[in-house]
């Protein structure tokens, strides 16, 4: 069964096993060992690392790298394209450093490379690709893309790298830094490889597409380009420049926005070795999408292509461009990001509660109550498939009536509250009714949505999902078990921060975008009889998982109300099963406080001294003081999210 559409956003990495829980196949699920999701959180919840929690699986870093080049590689077969495909990872998608030390391993087969947007990211990738490549046992030359905004710092590493064994290629992303390249390279008097990124005309779709154009923060010009070509002429360089680079945005949707813009570049490209350049690259960067609703369609959250068509375009394009041209083809390079990491990492959290509407009958309306509460209860009870549309309006009129008599002081609580409680009972009275009627009235579409519960969840938005709040990204979210059972309950997520936009409430459909997202009722643990009341309220866990997460979502998250990093753990796969291969531990309370420049034990000491002050003016007991400074300590060394009861 399809249950959450898992087999169009999930295949072949995840899917539903006979329990009812999440399977994850990190090698795909036609071979290699799966694991129960669920069996694997509870196992690490006992090596006490608590949720939430972000699991990465670095054997599908391994198979999304093995697809991609398999892709590139049929491509060229197909076409018997005269050269071949050289990949580098950007390491701006996720800058973690056992992914990306993962990435270096699972590509020495391919001589895969990296990409460093910014200075930082020059650091790793040099580090990186020093600590994965062996001078003298790998003959490998895997290419380092670097791009951003350079300094002279930056320049001179760059080329100083070439003296290592490297291969850095310098893109000119603004004219000035070719002035600056050409100066750095004449002192060091090391000669560089030279790259140039053009702003295409051609327009990038949906939330990442203005990385392209005229106006585009990155990129040359034609005219700059040709400029490019004349200094480097001038300054006998002109054999530097060796590769073109473009980037139309990520997440391309559709295909024909990668086929436009391959054949933009492929002519720039052509007219560059005519110039005299010593093309041997062309860089189509990133774009490559993620299927995240499972639709196969040009919706932002999904693509209309897979990797293979999306292979074939740009190494047909190129092979006829070039032909035409009459020109030697290039090495093809691309820099996808999203694609490579985001099936890698599953977040999973808990809910800790929910915010139901009323779902216990209403006790019949007597005579010597109020007009409009008996009114409602007349609505309620003749509620039915002929009138359910007119009484609906109804309940909402009788309930406006309820509140202002509430406002006027004429009502009391007791009376407000019996009139909320008739309302939401005929509205579920009328949400039962509507799927028999086969379709959804426009005025009546709001209202599952009004009947969702809240399932509050022990999760920051902000520092887990930041593009869920910030651009509206939609990310595949299911419960990890109980999926034998059916989901009766219709919900929108909350977080744990106190900020209204903390909350998920647009979830992935096949057709559309859904409000709301089916999920189980909360079970309760039968505690009736130990005395302690929050334990009696207290659910059984629920667990949700958010998949495809492993691109951009990390470095990007902050720390509104101080929820910090999550614990991670990196499984691998053995001869035998899994194993833990390394444990992050997530942010303390204490480190997070840190960043915000309190020192944890003048915190304590601060304490310390008005509870001695307190304890003087009888204010507080010696064991008072001590629990409130215990728990004070224990909190700065514990993890910022909530810990189940
Ligand atoms: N290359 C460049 C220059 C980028 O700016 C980006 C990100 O937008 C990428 C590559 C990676 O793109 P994607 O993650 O869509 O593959």
């Amino acid at each position: 069964e399809n249950l959450y559409g898992i087999q169009g956003w999930g295949e072949p990495y995840f899917s539903i096993n006979a329990a009812g829980h999440v399977t994850v196949s990190p090698q795909g699920n036609s071979r290699g060992f799966s694991l129960d999701l669920y069996e694997l959180v509870e196992s690490l919840k006992k090596r006490n690392l608590g949720l939430p929690l972000l699991i990465r699986f670095s054997d599908i870093l391994g198979d999304r790298l093995e697809r991609l080049h398999a892709s590139m590689n049929r491509a060229i077969a197909r076409y018997n394209y005269p050269g071949k495909y050289q990949g580098v990872f950007p390491i701006k998608c996720n800058q973690h450093r056992h992914l990306v030390e993962a990435i270096v391993q699972f590509g020495k087969p391919y001589q895969f490379g990296l990409e460093a947007g910014s200075k930082p990211e020059l650091m790793i990738a040099l580090a990186a690709l020093e600590a994965g490549y062996h001078p003298t046992k790998d003959n490998f030359e895997p290419l380092l893309i670097c791009n951003g905004y350079k300094d002279r710092e930056y320049i001179e590493t760059a080329l100083l790298a070439r003296k290592l064994g490297q291969k850095p290629i310098i893109v000119i992303e603004q004219i000035e830094e070719l002035y600056l390249a050409i100066a750095v390279s004449r002192q060091l008097e090391i000669k560089p490889i030279l790259g140039v990124r053009a702003k295409l005309l051609t327009k990038g779709s949906g939330r990442w597409g203005n990385s392209t154009g005229e106006r585009a923060k990155f990129g040359l010009t034609i005219p700059q380009i040709v400029e490019v070509v004349e200094q480097l002429q001038a300054a006998d360089l002109l054999d530097s420049l060796q590769l073109l680079h473009f980037h139309v945005g990520s997440q391309i949707s559709s295909i024909s926005v990668v086929k436009d813009a391959i054949r933009e570049a492929s002519q720039i490209y052509v007219q560059l070795v005519k110039m005299g350049a010593n093309m041997q690259y062309l860089d189509v960067g990133g774009g490559l999408a993620v299927d995240y609703d499972g639709s196969k369609t040009n919706f932002h959250a999904s693509k209309n292509y897979n990797m293979q068509n999306y292979a074939n375009d740009i190494v047909a394009q190129i092979k006829d461009a070039c032909a035409q041209g009459n020109v030697t083809v290039p090495t093809i390079v691309s820099e996808s990001g999203r694609a490579i990491a985001s099936h890698q990492s599953v977040l999973v959290f808990d809910v800790l509660g929910t915010s139901d509407v009323p779902t216990t009958p209403p006790s019949p309306v007597q005579e010597e109550e109020h007009l409009v509460l008996r009114n409602l209860w007349e609505t309620y009870h003749f509620i039915d498939a002929q009138n359910y549309q007119e009484t609906y309006h109804d309940a909402i009129q009788f309930k406006e009536e309820a509140i202002s008599l509430f406002n006027l002081g004429y009502f009391t609580l007791a009376q407000r509250a019996r009139a909320e409680e008739l309302y939401w009972a005929c509205c579920r009275k009328i949400v039962q009714i509507i799927p028999q009627q086969g379709y959804v009235p426009d005025d009546l579409e709001d209202l599952e949505k009004m009947m969702a519960s809240i399932y509050y969840i022990n999760l920051s938005i902000f520092q887990s999902v930041p593009d869920s709040w910030a651009i509206d990204q939609l990310f595949p979210i299911m419960p990890i078990h109980r999926l034998e059972e059916k989901p009766t309950a219709r919900g929108i997520l909350a977080d744990l921060t106190c900020d209204s936009d903390g909350k998920i409430d647009q979830f992935i459909d096949l057709r559309d975008v859904k409000d709301i997202l089916e999920l189980h009722p909360l079970q309760f643990v039968d505690n009736q009889n130990n005395g302690d009341l929050s334990k009696q309220k207290s659910p059984a866990p629920y667990y949700l998982g958010m998949f495809l997460v492993g691109a951009y979502q990390e470095i990007m998250g902050n720390l509104h109300n101080l929820f910090g990093d999550t614990n991670v753990v990196h499984i691998q796969m053995t001869p035998k099963g899994y194993q833990i291969e390394y444990v992050v531990k997530g942010d303390t309370i204490k480190e997070v406080l840190g960043y915000v420049q309190y020192d944890p034990e003048d915190l304590i000491e601060t304490m310390r001294r008005r509870t001695e002050v307190a304890l003087q003016e009888r204010k507080i007991t010696l064991e008072e003081a001590q629990r409130l400074l215990q728990n004070y300590e224990s909190s700065l060394n514990s993890y910022t999210y909530l810990v189940a009861n």
